[in-house]
């Protein structure tokens, strides 16, 4: 049997991918930031956001020093936002703590905001060559169908026996090659649904391709019912076409981002659009829903064209009307951004 790494390395050196932009270079910095934005999002979705924010922001002192709406806007679309807050923390405390640079430090790597031990697996194994394991989503499940590994691998006791694995199976040479190499062979062979077994070159001794049981692992989150909620969005129209946004608050979904004010149901969004401006009818526009990952949220958004901004609220820094130019400068929600789209 050949050993899993050198299996891995050889299908590397043929078909892995070896030209994605955070490849070159390969530095901390960028590696990093790939490591950030693939964690819930797939690396085709990922590349033109990766490319806009190291062009607007190349180094990490850059990232340091930007404005929060910069970063946010370059993220807007990615979702998940506390990850762009993150990032800047961490390159902040890189700025006043560690010269500039990402620690080459494990403990001290680990430490900083969002980066857990798996993204700090891959910097120092990706950037620096370190022996260091990982275990993203896509390893996770190539070892749990590999070995067998029944048991979410969210729960702890599992995810235990998972990381036991990933170290044991990392080489100590080309240790940057074999963690693209694994994540890779995730996200193109070992796949959600229908993996490719024919081509895989761990299959000689796949515990689930010899069991069949590549449809049942890895095992499923226990199942909890997804609770629902209801939102009314207020569009503020005024006859130049700006639109009323409203920062929201430092917690909860889409924290810091530039959002539409909100309220329960139509009498409070009456109530609270009379407040924001002058007023005279409304229209309904189609609802529609978004999901979270904890919740659904049902929003209606409701329309008051030719609103007249009332002159007290000109100067609060919560709440701006904006142009259609003025709003592509700021971070807002992937689903409000497409509303204000389609008007
Ligand atoms: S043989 Fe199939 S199930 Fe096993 S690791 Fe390869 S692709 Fe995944």
């Amino acid at each position: 049997m050949i050993p899993f790494a050198t299996a891995l390395l050889a299908w590397f050196d043929e078909h892995g991918r070896k030209d994605l932009p955070w490849q070159h270079p390969r530095d901390a910095y960028r590696v990093w930031l790939s490591e950030v934005m693939l964690q819930q999002t797939q690396v085709a979705t990922v590349i033109p956001y990766f490319q806009r924010f190291v062009a607007a922001l190349p180094t990490l002192r850059d990232l340091a020093a930007a404005e929060e709406d910069t970063v946010l806007a370059l993220w807007s679309g990615l979702g998940y936002y506390r990850r762009a807050r993150f990032l800047q923390r961490a390159a902040q405390i890189c700025v006043e703590k560690h010269h500039g640079e990402l620690p080459r430090d494990f403990d001290a790597l680990s430490d900083l905001p969002g980066i857990g031990r798996s993204t700090a697996g891959a910097i120092l194994a990706q950037a620096h060559g370190l022996r260091f394991p990982i275990l993203d989503g896509n390893v996770k499940r190539v070892l749990t169908r590999h070995l067998g590994i029944h048991g979410h691998p969210g729960q702890s006791a599992v995810e235990k026996v998972l990381w036991k694995h990933a170290d044991a199976l990392t080489p100590a040479e080309r240790t940057a090659d074999y963690t693209q190499a694994i994540m890779d062979l995730g996200a193109t062979v070992c796949v959600r649904s229908k993996p490719r077994c024919d081509v895989c070159p761990l299959a000689s001794d796949c515990v689930a391709k010899r069991d069949d049981l590549t449809t049942q692992l890895p095992s499923a989150k226990p199942s909890k019912a997804v609770p629902t909620r209801a939102t009314v969005m207020l569009i503020l129209r005024d006859a130049q076409g700006r639109v009323l946004l409203e920062r929201r608050g430092p917690q909860g979904v889409w924290s810091g981002l530039w959002s539409l004010p909100e309220a329960s149901d139509h009498d409070h969004a009456w109530r609270a659009a009379e407040a924001l401006a002058k007023i005279d009818d409304a229209q309904s526009l189609p609802p529609f829903v978004h999901v979270f990952s904890h919740y659904r949220l049902n929003v209606e958004p409701l329309l008051f064209d030719e609103a007249t901004a009332h002159r007290r609220i000109a100067d609060n820094s919560s709440l701006r009307w904006c142009s259609a130019s003025e709003r592509a400068a700021l971070g807002l929600p992937a689903p409000v951004r497409t509303l204000l789209q389609n008007l």
